[in-house]
């Protein structure tokens, strides 16, 4: 079974390194390695995203693999208590969340937020993580084919067998689909805090303040735009809002990123379609804010639907060669 990938993101790569590890003979072409993926924060939460009756079971999928590779120091996984406030009112538990142990946030919240609760949720390193995947990708035997742009899924190799499209915001060119919005995002990398908890605020301003091993991750933005470049202004922002919400002198930042988040007005597209040659191609594209959230749970629904696909187009050609 020859299976191409299109895409080197989040999406792309983890749907790569699950083909190439039960045995696919598994390509991916991609531009470049991902390109929301590399700007996001990559805590695990679901986000700007949809229609919750598909992405809650995907999400819990992904939470339950990415707490498996909390043992591997190489993975860039690791666990962080997450606390959750608004500004306004009283914000409700998600039935999903009680479960895993979210608990109302009973001291300590900070003076610009009314409410909260915490949960201890699986944050990856962004590019150790993405890298990571990259290395389990090649140790199966996996090709990443980079700087390769796909024009059109039709003119792909015959030899693929079967096509998945995990392309994100490219998706709007490859197959037209104007359903997706970039949902521009902006994150500034500042010194290491010595932050307890990651703390997020998805009520206007959007604010987090993400703890990781050798830096912190201040945010964010969140503008339909598709404007790739830093905005300055954006930025000072950002380190005003963090800074007063943790009380602390305003650091400097180390690295500034943009991203466009894929969110997709009628939901993630996770669906079987054919080729004009019958050739089964799996999109999964369209996570919107929740691409690393969601990876898993994804990549194993896009193997459940090569493996049907891929049966029921051999045996409708097994019935004609009889
Ligand atoms: C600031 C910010 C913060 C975020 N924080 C989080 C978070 O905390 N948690 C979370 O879960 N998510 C977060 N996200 C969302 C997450 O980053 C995205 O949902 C995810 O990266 C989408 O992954 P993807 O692989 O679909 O797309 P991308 O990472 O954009 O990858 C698309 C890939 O397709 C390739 N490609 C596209 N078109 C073509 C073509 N025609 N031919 C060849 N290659 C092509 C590109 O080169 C790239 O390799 C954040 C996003 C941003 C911007």
């Amino acid at each position: 079974m020859k299976i191409a990938i299109i895409g080197a993101g989040v999406a792309g790569l983890t749907c790569g390194t699950l083909f190439a590890e039960r045995g696919w003979n598994t390509t991916i072409l991609a531009d470049e390695i991902g390109t929301a993926s590399t700007a996001a924060a990559a805590i695990w939460y679901p986000y700007d995203t949809g229609p919750t009756n598909r992405t809650i079971s995907w999400a819990l999928v992904t939470y339950e693999r990415l707490t498996n590779l909390l043992s591997d120091a190489d993975s860039g996984v690791s666990m962080i208590q997450m606390r959750m406030y608004s500004r306004s009112g009283d914000l409700e538990i998600p039935d999903w969340a009680i479960p895993l142990g979210a608990k109302w946030s009973s001291s300590e919240i900070p003076t610009a937020f009314v409410s909260g609760f915490t949960l201890d949720v699986p944050l990856m390193d962004t590019a150790v993580y993405l890298d990571y995947l990259v290395r389990r990708f090649n140790r199966a035997g996996g090709v990443l084919d980079l700087c390769k742009h796909v024009f059109d899924l039709e003119g792909l190799d015959s030899a693929f067998d079967v096509i998945v499209n995990c392309t994100g915001i490219g998706a709007r060119t490859l197959v037209s689909d104007s359903d997706l919005e970039p949902h521009r995002g902006q994150i500034v990398c500042v010194p290491k805090l010595n932050l307890a908890s990651a703390i997020v605020s998805d009520d206007a301003p959007l604010m987090y303040a993400i703890p990781r091993r050798s830096d912190c991750v201040f945010g964010g933005t969140n503008d339909i735009s598709d404007d790739r470049a830093v905005d300055d202004d954006a930025t000072a922002r950002i380190i005003d809002e963090c800074s007063n919400v943790l009380s602390i002198e305003k650091p400097h930042p180390i690295c500034v990123k943009v991203g466009l988040r894929p969110f997709r007005r009628t939901g993630v597209r996770l669906e079987s379609a054919r080729l004009t040659d019958e050739r089964p191609v799996i999109h999964n594209y369209g996570h919107g804010g929740s691409g690393f959230t969601l990876s898993w749970g994804c990549a194993e629904e896009v193997f459940r639907l090569a493996i049907e696909t891929f049966l029921r187009v051999t045996s409708a050609r097994s019935h004609e060669t009889n």
